[in-house]
Formats: structure tokens, C-alpha cells, sequence
């Protein structure tokens, strides 16, 4: 049987199983065998179109051939989730390190170079994020920003950008800028530069030789409203007449052969229209086959308050603030691929803080229970085991410690189904790749504190674990002590004074950050602990080692030293009352 024929027949199956009345199944059943057909059906369409890219024109040769469009092509679901990831992963990379450039102390020209390859990246994550949230978009479900922005600005960058695309062209791109349109708008920047690049793109696309002009016009003003008409005129091949009436629908493409020279998923124009009619916007075009296209579409922005863009200082002072902060973090990162390796390590190097980088579950868990940590940034997808049973395992830890570290998720993926999953995995946070530099140092920062609050959580537990505990048995200490109580006396003596002892000189080595030395102290007193069955002590007392050997933050050794002297006073009472009870019952 032709492929084709098959999913054909597994269409009308499909259409079949929704429209059928499952008496028989319960809800749970029913739902399932949808959800499995689902998966097969979705399996098999991969395997007879292979990579997402060739999609569309496979699906389009169809409807050329008057056969029904149907719904050959895979799901967009199914298509994005698959090059989200792909995509996401290295435009991470990029974006990161063009990120870690910028602090390299760049000349102005390397400067705008770079922000253009940023810019390129950000564009391209724009389009991500469209192609991701296509079905919200249609649904009108799509969210868009009503912000401030220097309009000026945003044209520049979004030509400079295009003309850097034009290479080994004969073509120019000139722009015309009505001067009566004002610097600040309140708008959606970042949609406009979506839509600008998107037109401008196709146009650099379909022009080999000649010119592409931007122009820009007041359309209406009236009181705080300004509608600017945007035209984007080619030199270009052109489209069909007949292409016309639908070269905004998704997956559209002039010609059959487009594909082949050109490339493209015919999304763009769809996308584009989506975002200028959900930003109250309309767009048309014309176009003569060898002589040009004209796209015209109009937006309508608000008037600033005439501040002037780029005076934002205060987010600078407070993001030094942030970094601060964040210093001294110990972090362990879960990360499968080498480049993204890299980046995290720069990019917390120069945060100050201290890496522990795998991409294997096991050595990382492993340092986890071995070293003292503030966070793990977790990548959700890892080859021999997922972030999410990761996360199950350090959840179910037994030193509460480790089970409450804060760990924050990374993912290239755009899921809901993730989001939920993680908040069910017990993850703080996520973020999305490629995230901004900021967005990790914010979030870092968010999920520092919760260390402490642990600290101060555990402090809570064992005061009041101690509390309700039943007072402490010496009768096993008497017994080793062969029933000397003398000898027992003298044993609680040496347990109180090495006790005291430590807590004078831990106070001096926290203070003076002598690491070396504390952890010294607490192993001499470990054992005395363990023997005197004090065993919140001791557990305080193996904290303060971990600490120590990652050159432990200051902050959290206070913390624990303050909770081993509460903790201490509390024992000592019930050691001195134990040793009374013995006393009275040996008269
Ligand atoms: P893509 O460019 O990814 O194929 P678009 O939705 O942006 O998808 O464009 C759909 C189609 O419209 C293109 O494939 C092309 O055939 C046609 N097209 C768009 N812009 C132009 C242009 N400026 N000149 C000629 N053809 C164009």
C-alpha cells in the first residue's frame, strides 16, 4: 500500500475513533486508546515524510494534484516540539556567548556586530516561540506586549540586520521614515522587528538583483493614537496572480519549485498576518510576476510620554546587586551538550561562582551527596536518564538537605505539560532556552534564599523534634562503661568539654573563614557525638563538614553553627537530667 493511502486510511480510522461511542470503556480506557492511536499515527507520519522541514511541500504537491489537503502533514504540535529542541539547544549556545562577548570589553564596531548576531538570534527565538505557540495564536490566545520603545531604534537595528543579510547581492535596501512619526511608541517592539524581518527576509529571499525600500508613514493621528503604514516594495520574481488570494494561509507557497530554490516552511506570511490583525493592524499586497511585490500593512501605537528610551539605569544598579548576591553560589549543573557545558561554566565562573558541570545522572548525584550545594540547574532531556527522574531521586533523598535543594529546570522545550510536570517533580523553577543572562542570575538569586530558609527549617525540626523526643537512655553508655558511673560521669564531662570547645573555636574559623580548620574541629568532636547518641548534633555536625569542603558560603556555616549551640543547649539539659535518673535509681 502507498504510504499516503495508508495515512489516508488512518485518517478516516482516526476521524472514525473520535466520532465513536465507547459505552463499552470507561473514560480513562476510551482516552487512552485515542491517545495511543495518536502516537502510532503520529510515528508512522514521521517515518513516511521524514524531517519536519520537507512537510509542507510534501503536503502541498497534494493539494496541486487536487487530491484534499486533509491533514497529511504531522501535527503542528508534533512538528514543533521537534524543532523547537533542535533549534533551541544551539541558539542557546549562540545566544549565551555572544552574551559573554559583550563583557569582553568589545570595540564599537565589534559591539554592533555582535548585537546583530544577537539580534539574529533573538529574531530566530522570536519565531520559535511563534511557530510554538501557532495554535495560541489563531486562538487569540497569544500575548503581546505594551510597552515603551524607541521606534527609531528598532528600524535601525532590524535594517542593519537585513543588510547583513544581504551578501554577495547586487541589491539595495534603502528606508524612508516619515519625520513626523515620534522617537517613543508604546507598542510591542519586539512583534514589529518579528513582522519587519519576516517581510524584509522574504524579500532579500526573492530579490537577486535590484531594490527592496522600506517606507514608513503617519496614516492617522488623533490624540494619544498613531497608525503607521509600513510599505515593503521588491524588484523581485513576484507571485502568481493566482497565488495571490492565499499566500497568507500556512504552509503556502508560490510555486512548487519554491521550495526547492528558495527553502522556507511557508509560515511566515501566515504568522505575520496573525500578528498585524492581533495588533488591531491589516496587510495586503500586490505584486507583478518578474516585477515585483509590495507588501503594505498599518499598526496603530500609542504616543510615549516623550522620556527618552535607554534611560533605564536603575535596572543596571540593581542587577550589580543581584550579581553580588549570587557570589560564592555552589552549583551543580545536569547538561548534556558540550557547548551549553561551556556557556553555564563561563557564564557562573564570572558570576563567582563555583561549577560542578556532568551530563551523567550518577556522577552528579553522587556530588551531590558528597559536596554541600546551593542550587542545581537541571537540563530536563539527558540521554541516559531525564531531568525529571533526577529530580525524583534528590527528592527522595534522605538528608533533608539534599532532598530541598532548590533545582531549577532548563529546557529547549515549550510545553504546559512540562511546566506541570515539573511543578508535580517538585522543580522550583524553570527556564526556557536560551534564557538571558539575567534571567539566570534572577532566578539564581530567587532560589538562594530557599537554602537558608532550610537551614532555619532544619533548625525548627530539630528543636522541636527535641522537644517531643523521650528523654535520652544512658543505659547503653553505663553498660559500656562496665556499670561505672564514675567513669560515665567523666565520659560526660569530656563530651560537654569538647563540646564547648568547638563551639568557641568554630565561632573563630567561621569567623575568619578558616575552612580547613572548622572542618578539622568537627571531625574530632564527630565521634564523641555519635558515641553520646546525639544525633541532631551529629547530623549539624556532618553539614558543617560538606561545607567546608567546598570552601562552604559563610552564611550557611553561621547558620548551621547557630543551630548546633541551640541544639547543644538542649542536649546537655537532657544528658544532665539522664545522668541524674541513673544516679537515683544506682542509690
Ligand atoms: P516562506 O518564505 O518560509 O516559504 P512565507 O509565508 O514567508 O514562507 O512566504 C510564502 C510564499 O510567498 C513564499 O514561499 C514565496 O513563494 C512567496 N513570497 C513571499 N514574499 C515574497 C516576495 N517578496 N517576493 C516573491 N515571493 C514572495
Amino acid at each position: 500500500m502507498n504510504p499516503k493511502n495508508l495515512l489516508c486510511s488512518l485518517e478516516n480510522m482516526e476521524s472514525m475513533l473520535n466520532s465513536f461511542s465507547f459505552e463499552e470503556l470507561s473514560t480513562a480506557e476510551a482516552s487512552h486508546l485515542k491517545r495511543s492511536f495518536q502516537a502510532f499515527k503520529n510515528d508512522l507520519e514521521q517515518k513516511v515524510f521524514g524531517e519536519p522541514g520537507s512537510v509542507a511541500v510534501k503536503v502541498k504537491k497534494e493539494s496541486t494534484n487536487g487530491n484534499s489537503k486533509g491533514n497529511l502533514g504531522p501535527s503542528p504540535n508534533m512538528l514543533i516540539a521537534k524543532v523547537s529542541h533542535e533549534i533551541r539547544t544551539p541558539l542557546n549556545g549562540i545566544v549565551g556567548f555572544t552574551d559573554l562577548l559583550k563583557e569582553d570589553g568589545l570595540t564599537s564596531k565589534q559591539l554592533e556586530k555582535v548585537n546583530a548576531i544577537q539580534s539574529a538570534s533573538y529574531s530566530l527565538l522570536e519565531i520559535i516561540n511563534e511557530l510554538l505557540e501557532y495554535s495560541k495564536l489563531s486562538t487569540g490566545l497569544e500575548d503581546f506586549d505594551t510597552i515603551d520603545f524607541n521606534f527609531q531604534n528598532v528600524i535601525k537595528e532590524v535594517t542593519y540586520l537585513c543588510k547583513t543579510l544581504i551578501t554577495d547581492k547586487k541589491v539595495t535596501l534603502e528606508t524612508e521614515i516619515d519625520p513626523d512619526i515620534p522617537g517613543i511608541l508604546v507598542g510591542d517592539p519586539s512583534k514589529l522587528s518579528q513582522i519587519l524581518l519576516n517581510l524584509l527576509g522574504n524579500a532579500i529571499k526573492f530579490v537577486e538583483k535590484g531594490s527592496i525600500r522600506l517606507r514608513i508613514a503617519v496614516k492617522q493621528k488623533v490624540k494619544h493614537q498613531i497608525r503607521l503604514e509600513f510599505a515593503i516594495a521588491d524588484t523581485g520574481i513576484g507571485i502568481p496572480e493566482s497565488k495571490l488570494p492565499n499566500i497568507f494561509n500556512a504552509f503556502e507557497q508560490a510555486t512548487d519549485s519554491t521550495f526547492l530554490k528558495y527553502g522556507g516552511s511557508g509560515l511566515g506570511l501566515s504568522i505575520v498576518k496573525q500578528l498585524i490583525e492581533n495588533l488591531g493592524g491589516d496587510i495586503s499586497v500586490s505584486s507583478t510576476l518578474g516585477v515585483g511585490t509590495t507588501f503594505k500593512f498599518d499598526i496603530p501605537y500609542g504616543l510615549g510620554n516623550g522620556k527618552k528610551a535607554g534611560q533605564a539605569q536603575e535596572p543596571k544598579i540593581k542587577k550589580e546587586k543581584v550579581r553580588q548576591s549570587i557570589k560564592g553560589m555552589r552549583i551543580l549543573v545536569f547538561e548534556d551538550n558540550l557547548l551549553n557545558q561551556r556557556l553555564i561554566e563561563e557564564r557562573l565562573k564570572s558570576w563567582g561562582c563555583t561549577t560542578f558541570i556532568t551530563e551523567n545522572a550518577r556522577y552528579g548525584l553522587d556530588i551531590l551527596e558528597k559536596t554541600g550545594l546551593d542550587a542545581i540547574l537541571m537540563d530536563l532531556r539527558m540521554p541516559e536518564m531525564d531531568g525529571f527522574e533526577v529530580t525524583r531521586q534528590i527528592r527522595q533523598n534522605k538528608d533533608a538537605t539534599i532532598r530541598e535543594i532548590p533545582i531549577i529546570a532548563l529546557t529547549a522545550d515549550f510545553s504546559l505539560g512540562d511546566k506541570n510536570k515539573c511543578k508535580e517533580y517538585g522543580i522550583n523553577d524553570c527556564i526556557l532556552k536560551p534564557y538571558n543572562p539575567d534571567e539566570l542570575m534572577f532566578t539564581l538569586l530567587k532560589n538562594r534564599g530557599k537554602n537558608m530558609e532550610l537551614t532555619e527549617a532544619l533548625k525548627k525540626t530539630v528543636v522541636n523534634r527535641n522537644q517531643h523526643s523521650k528523654r535520652l537512655d544512658l543505659a547503653p553508655i553505663l553498660k559500656d562503661c562496665m556499670g561505672d558511673v564514675d567513669l560515665l560521669q567523666e565520659l560526660i564531662q569530656l563530651y560537654k568539654q569538647n563540646a564547648l570547645e568547638f563551639i568557641g573555636s568554630a565561632k573563630t574559623h567561621i569567623r575568619y573563614g578558616d575552612f580547613e580548620e572548622l572542618g578539622l574541629a568537627a571531625h574530632k568532636i564527630k565521634a564523641g557525638l555519635a558515641m553520646m547518641q546525639s544525633h541532631e548534633l551529629h547530623a549539624i555536625i556532618v553539614q558543617i563538614q560538606e561545607a567546608c569542603k567546598t570552601q562552604g558560603d559563610v552564611k550557611k556555616l553561621q547558620s548551621l553553627y547557630s543551630c548546633f549551640v541551640d541544639e547543644y543547649s538542649k542536649t546537655e539539659l537532657n544528658i544532665d537530667q539522664a545522668f541524674l535518673e541513673i544516679k537515683r535509681k544506682g542509690k
